[in-house]
């Protein structure tokens, strides 16, 4: 009775486990016919059930896997292994669409009579081999090909796997410096702090790549401005995910670009949209835009601050005799004069025309009045050459200064206008401040 049970109990537990089991178990006899079969091998096999029945194994997998049959009956042994693991492809997939599927077979004869098969479906572990493969052709097909980039793969807590020659190529570098090292080992200590690594690392994870302008340095210590891309290699992880899906590990590709080349092109358009075209200092949008500053940083701190007007005298009469061409020579040579009479912190710029202007930061009246009487006597006495003649020109220039009864920028620039039409009307080649009843500032 109790032996009964036993049996019973034993019967029900191998009936769980057959039902249960996540491989697919098939027992048979030697010739392959089917005696106990649980539903994952049904479920596994039954694409190659053409007639829906299984009825011998040998027989349903013969279409994909015939060399089943012949190492059975080449297994003389009374019992053990007749193969592990197996590999069999049971559809083709169609691409684009569907993948192939594939089945390991593990094959075991437990006596004369009886074999047991343990079937499993390894699709995704296939599809997971040849992603790895293809990404590895991947790599090495660029890393071939291209000769400004470094390219190399990222374990999960963003340490480089291997050193590759494009590394050391873009950054000089050699491969005991790099390899194992997180990736800001790239960059200088204080352009990538070790949490940033992580939060690439997961915006990678999250949009699929992360990207990002930074400087990177090379060997030698110089650095170039890099563009680097992070992508991750395993699958998609689903937020709050730790892991990827299929049990693989967190891997990464950087990509690392030097663009020095098109940020100084960028630079260049900067500069170029600040910068009068004829004389290469400031132009009159990047006079405004700094102005603006140092109006704000006096509206914080009033300390003192002058601005000078400088304008060309007869300067039509210049162009007149001489020619336009001449002209542009002397307002070159007016410009090259402030710009060598201008501390770093002055602004110096061309409004327009034979317009210039000065701004003169912690500079009072008086200071700005020696500063304008240095520059009216320097431009007095230059001497432009055209054709076999010295032509020269002089500026009248009108000064005011920052104070509570001046509203702004406009204000400061109208009471320089009108002490310069003052320094104009007493005669030109003069320097003229604001108030102070009009009279001469120096001399
Ligand atoms: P004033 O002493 O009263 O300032 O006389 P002015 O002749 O300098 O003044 P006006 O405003 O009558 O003439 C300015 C001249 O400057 C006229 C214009 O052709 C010339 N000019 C303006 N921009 C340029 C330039 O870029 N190149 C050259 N060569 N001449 C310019
Ligand atoms: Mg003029
Ligand atoms: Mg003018």
């Amino acid at each position: 009775m109790h032996a009964l049970d036993d049996i019973a109990a034993e019967h029900e537990a191998l009936l769980q486990f057959l039902y249960l089991a996540p491989v697919g178990i098939v027992q048979t006899t030697p010739d392959g016919t089917i005696g106990m079969i649980n539903p994952l091998s049904a479920q596994l096999l039954m694409p190659l059930a053409t007639d829906g029945n299984l009825v011998n194994l040998f027989d349903a997998l013969d279409p994909v896997a015939p060399e089943l049959r012949a190492m059975v009956a080449g297994f003389t042994a009374a019992s053990g292994a007749v193969c592990d693991g197996h590999r069999v492809q049971l559809t083709a997939g169609i691409p684009g669409r569907e993948d192939p599927r594939f089945l390991s077979v593990s094959l075991v004869k437990l006596d004369a009579e009886r074999f047991m098969a343990v079937l499993s479906d390894i699709t995704l572990v296939m599809r997971r081999e040849q992603q790895l493969k293809q990404s590895e052709a991947w790599f090495n097909a660029i890393l071939t090909g291209v000769s400004d980039y470094a390219l190399v793969t990222l374990d999960e807590v963003g340490r480089i796997e291997r050193w590759n020659a494009s590394i050391g190529r873009v950054t000089g570098l050699r491969r005991q410096e790099v390899e194992r090292q997180p990736f800001s080992i790239l960059s200088r200590p204080d352009e990538t702090p070790a949490e940033r690594i992580d939060d690439r690392l997961r915006e990678a994870d999250a949009n699929g790549w992360s990207l990002e302008d930074g400087w990177y340095r090379r060997a030698d210590e110089t650095r170039f401005w890099g563009s680097t891309m992070i992508a991750p290699l395993h699958d998609p992880v689903a937020p709050g995910e730790s892991a990827p899906p299929g049990g693989s590990e967190r891997r990464y590709a950087l990509i690392v670009r030097d663009i020095t080349d098109k940020r100084d092109a960028a630079e260049d358009l900067r500069r170029a949209a600040v910068t009068d075209h004829l004389t290469g200092i400031a132009n009159r949008r990047a006079f405004f835009d700094a102005a603006a500053r140092e109006l704000e940083r006096w509206r914080r701190a009033p300390r003192p601050l002058s601005l000078l007007l400088i304008d060309a005298d007869h300067f039509k009469n210049v162009n007149d005799r001489h020619g336009h061409p001449t002209g542009d020579a002397v307002l070159r040579a007016i410009a090259t004069t402030l710009s060598g009479t201008a501390r770093e912190i002055d602004v110096v710029a061309r409004l327009g025309g034979e317009e210039f202007v000065v701004l003169l930061p912690s500079t009072d009246v008086a200071g700005a009045a020696a500063v304008a009487e240095r520059i009216r006597a320097a431009i007095a006495a230059i001497a432009v050459e055209s054709n076999g003649t010295l032509v020269r020109c002089t500026v009248s220039i009108g000064i005011s200064t920052m104070g509570r009864d001046v509203t702004g920028l406009d204000a400061l620039i109208e009471r320089a206008d009108e002490a310069l039409y003052v320094a104009k009307a007493a005669g030109r080649n003069r320097v003229k401040v604001h108030g102070a009843c009009m009279a001469p500032a120096v001399g």
